[in-house]
């Protein structure tokens, strides 16, 4: 159970499997990543049950890209599988989430989505969250503001990441779970555990519950739930890598 993602410089996916090696000691039944190039790529989706040797294994070239999230899964909903492995996504594909913690709404909303068409692929709570992101995309509201409306419509604790198609942004929010961002030059971390991205960067700003991030190539925005920008503190973290 932890989320990371990264975004800036070069290539994406050693750095995620990297960090999601990092997190390896909290434990886990699933790994999975989803990356896309800058400008209108779409996020390819990769995610195997069990160790991230299984995830390793089926990553191929067409598997690359310098915006990306990913994910260790430790079951709250669903069985261990590679359908239930993170990331999830919406019906177009457009969309892909990671979570950590519980969606206690989650048979709630689904019941609602079903009932308007769309169609899940895991067991798991954290699938409503792309479908909502979809469904305030198609009402016209642009990635960010889906992404809010989208949490707005969530009880219990979370930590999320969402990249969509089209955006060259990682959005992320928290609520009772932890969700930590890492600032280097020219790239952006964004982790459950300083420890996932430590041996790439030791600036770190500590998000809180119902602080949202949007995090770009060249710099991030922290704001509060209502979309109130807020100055963030730049720590130095005085752990060794
Ligand atoms: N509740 C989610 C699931 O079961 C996330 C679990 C986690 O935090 O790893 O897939």
């Amino acid at each position: 159970c932890g989320i990371i993602a990264r975004i800036g410089d070069g290539d994406g996916v050693a750095e995620l499997l990297d960090a999601l090696a990092n997190l390896e000691y909290r434990g886990y039944d699933s790994a999975g990543i989803a990356v896309k190039g800058s400008g209108a790529c779409r996020p390819t989706i990769a995610k195997r049950e069990g160790e991230i040797a299984n995830l390793r294994a089926i990553l191929g070239d067409g598997v690359s890209g310098s915006i990306g999230i990913g994910h260790t899964r430790w079951s709250t909903h669903g069985a261990p599988s590679d359908a239930n492995a993170h990331p999830h996504a919406d019906c177009t594909g457009e969309v892909a989430v990671v979570h950590n913690g519980i969606i206690e709404n989650y048979e709630t909303l689904r019941t609602e989505l079903e009932s308007r068409g769309h169609a899940f692929e895991s067991e798991t709570d954290t699938e409503v969250v792309p479908h909502l992101v979809e469904e305030y995309r198609e009402a016209g509201y642009g990635a960010e503001a889906s992404f809010r409306h989208a949490i707005a419509d969530l009880e219990g604790s979370y930590a999320i990441a969402m990249i969509v198609e089209g955006e060259d942004e990682i959005y992320a929010t928290r609520s009772g779970s932890p969700l930590v961002l890492g600032i280097d030059a020219g790239r952006y971390y964004l982790a459950s555990d300083v420890p996932a991205f430590l041996e790439f960067t030791d600036e770190v700003v500590y998000l809180e519950d119902g602080q949202v991030v949007v995090v770009r190539e060249d710099g991030f925005e922290v704001s509060d739930v209502d979309g109130n920008a807020l100055q963030p503190t730049v720590e130095t973290v005085e752990w060794d890598a």
